[in-house]
């Protein structure tokens, strides 16, 4: 039996993976005879194989030719590796085609590199007139139909998900169940209920998918830049930040709340107010508190009975509202998240950066004692054994600290991301009440 080993543009990897004992043995003891292998000096190319083991992938007219011209002159042609398969990483770019854009290809052996026990199982079988299906490609490629969902603020780019269901989860957590497995199988896409505009499907604009997503499938309109136009040209003076932003930010970027602060007026503002809603709150009696319009949504669908006040954020114009929850952004506020906030952030040089004090701090100091829940059946709870004066509902899962539009951290452990952002919020606590 002749066999030809060739490879087109490519790393070679898999021909190097044969250069060994095993495989070359393996062709001594079966008599197989390698009449073209240019890799290893074996490069008398004119004749006729029975096999042909083609490495890389179709770049060049050059590599077309040759593949053509073995094509002709072997019975059996083997693509060698994920590069003469699939077209390999240079097929990402639109540079290269796989092998059987081009020819017949009669065998597929798969792998970066590949397994040398398959090949030789596969010359194995050939050179002993066996049946060898088992290198046969077994699924035509399949182009998925993707979604796109896009309403107001949020965005699903069904092109981009990896259907990891992480968005599913935890919009189950919240309470919302807007997303969705639809179809099965190699055409399984996440979606909300027949592809429904976001409100309709009961969306709170929460931002927790778009923080749990990894493949950047879902996203939030983001306005960082438009405010930063402002501060060049003067319509924006002051940031209104949550305390729970100062205290993610300084636990995401290794700075103290007063070094955020600092950072903050790096970039521009010229005044820095901590600024917490629930300052605007007075005494309160018997009464659920949203801390956002996101809660404020899932109450009216889920309690509609209860008495529900959602205060709303005081800010006067040339100010922006620095805020963890993105459902302000749908408000008519002109507001931003932390996240946003961060990426800005980052074109700074933090290093040089001191501390540097807010230029107000407004907190709950005044108002009425409020026990935090964190979800629907905590609150429920909550209500029935009726012993509160007010209750402050937080539904993201960790509550504002790990809000939908909290900054990204190196951490993995998102306990430990809380304990941290609970440390430096305490630390921020001990400024008081500043006017
Ligand atoms: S923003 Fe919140 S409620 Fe809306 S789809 Fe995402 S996780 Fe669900
Ligand atoms: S989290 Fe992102 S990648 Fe994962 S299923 Fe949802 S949209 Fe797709
Ligand atoms: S817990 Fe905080 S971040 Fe999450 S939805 Fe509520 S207000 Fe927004």
């Amino acid at each position: 039996m002749r066999v030809a080993i060739l490879g087109l543009s490519g790393c070679d990897g898999c021909q190097y993976n044969l250069v060994r004992e095993e495989f070359l043995s393996f062709l001594r003891g079966r008599g197989i005879e390698v009449a073209y292998w240019p890799l290893v000096g074996a490069e008398e190319g004119s004749e006729e194989y029975d096999i042909a083991l083609v490495e890389g992938s179709v770049i060049s007219g050059r590599d077309l030719e040759v593949l053509k011209s073995v094509r002709a002159r072997s019975k059996v042609l083997v693509a060698l590796g994920a590069c003469a398969i699939l077209g390999g990483v240079q097929a990402g770019l639109g540079l290269s085609k796989p092998l059987g854009s081009y020819v017949r290809v009669d065998y597929y052996l798969r792998g970066c590199p590949i397994e040398v026990g398959e090949v030789v199982d596969l010359l194995d079988r050939l050179s002993r007139g066996l049946p060898a299906g088992f290198g046969e490609r077994r699924f035509d490629h399949v182009e998925r139909s993707t979604k796109v969902v896009e309403e107001g603020i949020l965005k699903l780019d069904g092109s981009k998900c990896i259907t990891c269901g992480r968005c599913i989860e935890v919009c189950r957590r919240v309470g919302a169940y807007v997303l969705n497995y639809f179809r099965r199988g190699i055409e399984t896409e996440v979606v909300t209920p027949y592809a429904e505009p976001f409100s309709s499907a009961g969306c709170i604009l929460c931002g927790l998918c778009v923080a749990y997503c990894p493949a950047g499938a879902m996203s939030y309109r983001l306005d960082i830049e438009e405010v930063l136009q402002g501060l060049g040209d003067g319509s924006v003076a002051s940031a209104y930040v949550e305390p729970e932003a100062v205290a993610s930010l300084a636990e995401s970027e290794g700075l103290t709340p007063l070094q955020v602060v600092a950072a903050i007026k790096a970039l521009g503002f010229k005044y820095v107010v901590i600024y917490n809603p629930l300052s605007e709150l007075g005494q309160v009696s018997k009464v659920v508190v949203a801390r956002s319009p996101a809660e404020k949504e899932l109450l009216r669908k889920h309690l509609p009975e209860a008495r529900v006040e959602l205060p709303k954020p005081r800010v006067p114009p040339g100010a922006v509202y620095v805020t963890q929850c993105p459902s302000w952004k749908a408000s008519g506020l002109r507001a931003i998240t932390t996240k946003e906030l961060q990426l800005a952030l980052r074109r700074l040089s933090y290093p040089t950066l001191g501390e540097e004090k807010p230029d107000a701090v407004l907190w709950n100091r005044n108002g009425s004692p409020l026990r935090r829940v964190g979800s629907l059946e905590e609150l429920r709870k909550a209500l029935w054994e009726g012993l509160h004066l007010g209750i402050v509902l937080e539904v993201c899962p960790g509550g504002c600290l790990l809000g939908g539009g909290q900054p990204l951290t190196l951490r993995v452990d998102l306990r430990e991301v809380l304990r941290e952002r609970e440390s430096k919020l305490n630390e921020l606590a001990k400024l008081g009440d500043l006017k």
